[in-house]
């Protein structure tokens, strides 16, 4: 069982928080204790959980990213997007969250983002039930 929603990004690579969609995903399939599987369907974004109070956090993830994959290194996919594709596997397509009492039990500081790695595009995010509530 699972749900989706939509991510609008706004340029080539972007962080989105995601928290608040994740959460109502998970009340929409009625986990209140249990966990949820947070999926990214696209090869050119990913999943991660990081800090959410300091915007900064993630700002500085994507920069070190651009710097450790650059643009263009010689690569062979045609697309000229393979930078998206490296990092979309460095960060990872998806996350587990825990789910207790109908709330995230994520750490104090914690958000959950999308990643953009080859935007501005509309992304769909899969949320999916791994218990059942009740
Ligand atoms: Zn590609």
């Amino acid at each position: 069982m699972h749900t989706t929603f939509s991510v609008r990004t706004s340029s080539r690579t972007t962080f989105v928080n995601i928290t608040r969609d994740v959460e109502r995903a998970a009340e929409e399939l009625g986990v209140t204790d249990g966990a949820v599987l947070v999926y990214c369907p696209h090869t050119t974004a990913a999943i991660t959980i990081n800090e959410s109070a300091d915007p900064d956090v993630v700002r500085d993830i994507d920069s070190k990213l651009a710097r450790l994959v650059p643009h263009a290194d010689g690569y062979r996919h045609s697309e000229g997007n393979s930078d998206a594709h490296v990092k979309s596997s460095l960060v990872g397509c998806s996350e587990t969250v825990l789910v207790e009492g109908g709330a995230l039990d994520l750490g104090t500081w914690q958000g959950i983002f999308f990643c953009e790695f080859d935007g501005p595009r509309t992304r769909t995010v899969m949320v999916g039930a791994l218990t059942s509530g009740g």
